[in-house]
């Protein structure tokens, strides 16, 4: 049973509903670059319209300051409309059967919850669902001042988001084993404590394993390390067997942060002093690699390498791939890891491509989802 009510759960003929989707494209000179969150968005709209309800449908785009016409969802609703058959106007724009709000940043007192744009918004509404999973960690109007205020459900999405995190947290079929990379330490470290004791493997890569590798005295040239969390890693390494925390033996080292930078492969006690660390080596690609087919739960978050950059991007291929072929169930989270996932083609291939990189990691870390919580008081 879950904790909140879903779509399943209710009738919504003849309802007036509100949809909190994520819309949050990305913009390519101010039409949509990529479609795939209105694609992904669509078939609960679709859904609500084809039972009866009049729907409406709300999100941010990008991070604007204010009312700033690039972060219009014009273009948006101009994209739904073509990959639909139903109806779709923008604001009050004429009838349709579904209706796109322009972006939740323009509406001063989103970001701050504003009781009174809560109340606008709620105005009319019979039902609110929420279904953009990106966005639960934030306590915004779209996000917690609506549901407050009237009956809310999970939208598939969402629903299908929690479910799937949560067999990384709760009960996983080992062995269990996480992947992560990036560029960051610092944002991903209270996932890394969340989940070390429930793991069986934590396989490092990405420009986060040099300040592991630094914390344990080695040296790591002029790679990224952030010499703030050092003193935590440490702290990290100290409490668990060290087994569990799988590094790195070789990596890719550069001259420059360059794309065409020459490159040689070394082992991590070798690294020069003068060169960068840009992506895993093929030894620690086929030792991660082996990790991950040997899993039966295994979860993946943060690129091994400068994936965007094609000389150091062989690392992250060989985890996506080993991803794609585990029997296992898999998960991939983070908007660059899934980016490098669909650049090779293979975001079919895992069990579960999660979109809402930060909502994902507070999730993973532990944290309440203030949206997803807010959901529940009306299953009781
Ligand atoms: P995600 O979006 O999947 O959570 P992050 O945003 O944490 O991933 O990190 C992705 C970025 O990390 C990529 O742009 C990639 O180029 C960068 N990165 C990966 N490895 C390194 C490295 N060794 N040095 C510097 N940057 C790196
Ligand atoms: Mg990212």
């Amino acid at each position: 049973m879950s904790p909140y009510l879903t779509l399943d759960d209710v009738d919504v003929n003849g309802l007036a509903v509100l949809v909190r989707s994520d819309l949050n494209v990305p913009l390519d000179g101010g039409a949509v670059g990529d479609a795939f969150r209105i694609e992904a968005a669509l078939p609960t709209l679709e859904r609500l319209v084809d039972s009866g309800a009049r729907v409406t449908v709300c999100s941010h785009l990008g991070r604007p300051e204010g009312e700033d016409p690039a972060f219009s969802l014009r273009p948006v609703a101009q994209r739904m409309a073509e990959l639909t058959q139903k109806t779709v106007v923008f604001e009050d724009e004429g009838e349709g059967q579904v209706r796109v709000l322009e972006n939740t940043r323009f509406m001063p007192g989103e970001t701050k919850n504003d009781p009174a744009l809560a109340d606008r918004l709620a105005n009319g509404v019979d039902l609110f669902v929420q279904d953009a999973f990106g966005s639960v960690h934030r306590a915004h109007v779209s996000t917690v001042g609506v549901p407050e205020r009237v009956k809310s459900v999970a939208g598939p999405l969402l629903d299908a988001e929690l479910k799937a995190l949560s067999r990384f947290l709760e009960e996983p079929e080992r062995p269990y084993s996480l992947i992560l990379g990036g560029a960051k330490i610092s944002d991903k470290l209270a996932v890394i404590e969340n989940l070390l004791p429930r793991a069986d493997a934590i396989l490092v890569g990405g420009g986060m394993c040099f300040t592991l590798l630094a914390a344990k005295g080695i040296e790591v040239g002029k790679s990224l390390v952030e010499p703030d969390m050092i003193e935590s890693v440490r702290r990290l390494l100290e409490g668990y067997d060290e087994e569990k925390i799988i590094l790195p033996s070789d990596v890719v080292v550069a001259q420059e942060f360059k794309e065409d930078s020459p490159a040689e492969t070394v082992y991590v006690r070798h690294i020069p002093e003068a060169m960068i660390g840009l992506d895993i080596g093929r030894e620690t690609g086929a030792i991660f690699a082996g990790v991950i087919r040997d899993s039966n739960t295994v979860f993946w978050n943060g690129p091994m390498g400068v994936f965007e950059w094609e000389r150091f991007r062989a690392g992250t291929e060989r985890v996506a791939h080993a991803m794609a072929e585990t029997s296992g169930f898999t998960a991939v989270g983070g908007g660059d890891s899934v980016a490098a996932l669909r650049m090779l083609g293979l975001q079919g291939e895992v069990d579960h491509v999660s979109t809402g990189g930060g909502a994902g990691l507070e999730l993973l870390e532990g944290k309440i989802l203030p949206g997803v919580e807010v959901l529940e008081r009306w299953a009781k």
